[in-house]
């Protein structure tokens, strides 16, 4: 097992190190931090990612693709800043998907702008009543003639307020298909108006999280995914490296609460001598320091492990658990180290663990994601109640 970097992953992530510090902490910087960034600026960011092949991880070489394992792309992920990470994640796993399902036809339409970056996706399968259970949707799919019609109502998605194409879950309603089948359909907003509002909350907030409404939307029938994978089945398999890379992102904000945390301690003097020489002090940066090693280690092996093309359902649900707890409990560490200073705004320690607090709920609560490991080492499903032993 090596642990080292070759040569051109450090270069990779050199590259990304250098573009976030160049063209993306500053700009972010530039502007409101409580309000998302402006679309035009969030385009001109994915466009300059999308250059260095961050829009097509996940999309084989041979097809134009990155050409990088999921492990490379989890190390140069975690140099994205935050905000961006989390909209990266929604744009280029609505990519994968959209060419893992898709055929030819409907690719050459779609992939071409949001590869390059300027256009934005998402994925739309929460609603005001269906998290958890992705099966449970009640979006409903209609068709008149070569169109169809989506009335529904989307909730907590990624990019959507911003988004230029949305892959949107609905049941099938059409007269003479397997009613009641959840199936995919690929709104092009520009040619299928839709309404969609942001949602505040109280951390990534110059990110976009939002709702969207379906109101009789009328989208051609030609959009409609018609791949043989079923809706849930395709979720689950972006899942396995979402979650990952959803750990690294509390990773990387619990690594900046860390180095603020260390800086203050050298600097700050109580009882004659700096923090940094008590040994509490000590203690706790220690305690903040191998939970976050460990988060960082957790989500390289899950994605290590997606690679290998082992079972990772499991592995990939534990490190994100595990980098969430462990993540956000580091940063309320870093935060008390600087005593009252850390709760002021000014300090922006405790904006870094209002970050991190967004990210247990998506592609898997934390009981969801407890579940799917308990699933993986007993072969009994336990979600739904049954306690049903799954074939092996
Ligand atoms: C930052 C962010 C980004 C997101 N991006 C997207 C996106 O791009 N696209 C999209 O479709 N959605 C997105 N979501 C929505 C997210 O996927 C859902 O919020 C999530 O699946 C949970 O659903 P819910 O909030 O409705 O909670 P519920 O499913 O209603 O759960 C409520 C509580 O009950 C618990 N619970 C539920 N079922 C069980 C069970 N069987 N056993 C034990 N406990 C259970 C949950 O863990 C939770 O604590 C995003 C959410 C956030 C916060």
């Amino acid at each position: 097992m090596e642990f080292r970097l070759t040569p051109e992953q450090e270069l990779m992530r050199e590259s990304i190190r250098r573009l976030a510090a160049q063209d993306i902490t500053p700009v972010l910087a530039k502007h409101d931090r409580n309000a998302p960034l402006p679309k035009p600026v969030f385009v001109a960011i994915l466009t300059k990612l999308a250059a260095l092949g961050l829009t097509t991880p996940r999309i084989p070489a041979t097809a134009g693709g990155a050409g990088i394992s999921m492990l490379e792309y989890g190390l140069l992920f975690e140099q994205v800043p935050a905000p961006i990470a989390l909209s990266l994640i929604s744009h280029e796993s609505c990519i994968a998907r959209l060419h893992a399902e898709c055929d030819d036809a409907q690719r050459r339409r779609f992939l071409p702008a949001l590869v390059a970056g300027s256009k934005i996706g998402c994925t739309g399968a929460t609603e005001p009543d269906t998290g958890s259970d992705p099966r449970g949707v009640k979006t409903k799919i209609t068709q008149q003639g070569d169109m169809l019609i989506i009335n529904g109502r989307k909730m907590w998605i990624t990019n959507v307020s911003a988004c230029d194409l949305i892959i949107v879950t609905g049941v099938d309603q059409r007269e003479g298909k397997t009613r009641g089948k959840v199936i995919k359909v690929v709104i092009e907003r520009e040619q299928s108006p839709f309404e969609a509002r942001e949602i505040d909350t109280i951390g990534l907030r110059q990110g976009m999280l939002g709702e969207a409404v379906f109101d009789n939307c009328r989208v051609p029938l030609k959009n409609l995914i018609q791949s043989e994978a079923g809706g849930t089945e395709m979720l689950q398999a972006t899942w396995m490296v979402n979650r990952p890379l959803l750990g690294l992102l509390a990773v990387q904000l619990a690594q900046q609460a860390f180095d603020i945390a260390l800086d203050f301690a050298k600097t700050r003097r109580q009882f004659g001598k700096t923090i940094a020489g008590h040994q509490l002090i000590q203690k706790n940066l220690s305690d903040i320091s191998t939970a976050i090693t460990a988060s960082r280690l957790m989500c390289y092996h899950a994605l290590a492990q997606v690679d290998s093309g082992g079972a990772a359902d499991g592995t990939s649900a534990m490190a994100k658990r595990f980098a969430q707890n462990a993540c956000q409990e580091a940063a309320w560490q870093a935060m008390n180290i600087l005593g009252a200073m850390g709760l002021s705004t000014e300090a922006r320690i405790e904006a870094l663990y209002r970050d991190i607090r967004m990210l247990p709920v998506p592609d898997g609560t934390n009981e969801i994601l407890a579940l799917i490991h308990g699933r993986e080492l007993t072969g009994v499903e336990a979600f739904r109640g049954t306690g049903r032993a799954l074939p092996r």
